[in-house]
């Protein structure tokens, strides 16, 4: 067995008084004689009821769910893993529905000759926003793990918080797999913004959990929507499938080229973040990282019509688009009118999107009546099954 050591060099003033001697790694290049793999094994249910919780349940406050070091998270990082006080690991789900069979693979950077994820905890399942603490077996004595390319690591850190491990999350939960072709990567967090605490005036109202975690489903959806390659075919093909073209913020002169096209799709894989709250305005306000939208949103995105069409609208004023283009309003063929209510709707009833049950969080239900600060508008739930532009496009020109 070659044994090599590897001091592990942490970067950064704030870990400095944590990197002791102690510290020193080893990495076995072979596997070590007559020792146990430390793979973590947990199920949720034995977890200690200390060491996890529900997170944006309905009764949660607030200033919890506006805490963006508590709540916030980024669309294509749903399972969330972060060093936390006590050696622990933190795993929060920002999926609205259960995954079963989880893997957390980790890695180690800054130590030469070891870039490759080994599995470090496998769980048999995660409830919709679920979140749990453990400790792993490596901050308490040398474990030894296997890398996935079938190598061996051995070693122990006795001091967990610092910037140098990285996690990935595997699965072979179908729901979870849905979730991980999500490409758009978007900053989200929570805020009551200028709702005073007591008053429902102005354009602000409390950013409370019902809405938060609807927040959650609208957002997942449009991050998988973008993500689709139907999505990319009809970027690419603007004026065959929906009979017109975009145009910029210069008005309808300013008609998009095919580069203006390709970096519109561009712009929603880039970082961006995007700080949602709650209005009362009619509709809703979006610019910069600004996200709001009215009550009446929150459970009529599941039919695809308005809803969507004034959530699209906000993004695309956050996206630099003001009303001189038709991102923001348009007609058939306009970006936040026509193509992604339409594409909303053509996945809805293909039941291609990840959230597609108005159900499944219970905004609508008379039980949770009292969350609310304002009632149903019946017509807001019924969804229009007939079809659109895209089922034509898509049934000559499948994907
Ligand atoms: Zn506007």
């Amino acid at each position: 067995m070659i044994k090599q050591i590897i001091r592990l060099w942490i970067l950064g003033v704030v870990v400095l008084s944590s990197c002791q001697k102690s510290e020193i790694e080893y990495v076995d290049k072979y596997h070590p004689f007559n020792e146990k793999l430390s793979i973590d094994t947990l199920q949720y249910e034995k977890i200690d009821d200390n060491d996890k919780q529900l997170i944006l349940q309905l009764d949660e406050l607030s200033s919890i769910v506006t805490n963006q070091s508590l709540r916030s998270f980024q669309t294509d990082e749903l399972i969330q893993i972060r060093p936390t006080e006590g050696n622990m690991l933190k795993v929060t789900s920002y999926s609205a529905m259960p995954i079963l069979n989880i893997q957390i693979y980790c890695r180690i950077n800054n130590v030469d000759g070891l870039s490759e994820p080994f599995h470090l905890l496998s769980i048999d399942s995660l409830p919709g926003f679920g979140q749990f603490k453990y400790q792993p077996a490596f901050t308490r004595k040398k474990s030894t793990y296997k890398t996935v390319s079938g190598k061996y690591i051995s070693f122990h850190q006795p001091k967990f918080a610092t910037n140098d491990f990285e996690f990935t999350v595997d699965s072979d939960d179908e729901f979870f797999k849905m979730l991980k072709t999500i490409k758009a990567g978007w900053n989200i967090s929570f805020s009551n913004y200028y709702w005073d605490g007591v008053n429902e005036a102005g354009n602000w109202r409390e950013m409370s959990a019902i809405y938060a975690r609807e927040w959650v489903v609208m957002m997942t959806n449009y991050a998988y929507i973008v993500s689709l390659p139907e999505f990319k075919e009809i970027m690419f093909n603007y004026k065959k499938v929906l009979g017109g073209n975009l145009h910029g913020n210069g008005g309808v002169s300013d008609i998009f080229t095919r580069e203006h096209y390709e970096a519109l799709y561009n712009q929603f894989f880039q970082n961006r973040t995007y700080v949602l709250g709650r209005t009362g305005m009619g509709g809703g306000l979006g610019g910069g990282t600004t996200l709001g939208a009215d009550h009446w949103i929150f459970y009529s995105h599941y039919i695809s019509r308005e809803g969507w069409h004034t959530v699209i609208h906000e993004m695309s004023h956050c996206m630099g688009y003001s009303h001189n283009s038709n991102m923001t309003y348009g007609n058939h063929y306009g970006f936040a009118d026509g193509c992604i209510p339409k594409l909303h709707s053509y996945l809805r009833r293909k039941n291609n999107l990840p959230y597609n049950d108005p159900d499944l969080l219970g905004f609508t239900k008379p039980e949770n009546k009292k969350y609310l600060k304002l009632g149903i508008e019946p017509s807001f739930t019924k969804p229009d099954n007939s079809t659109n532009e895209l089922d034509a496009y898509f049934k000559l020109n499948p994907i």
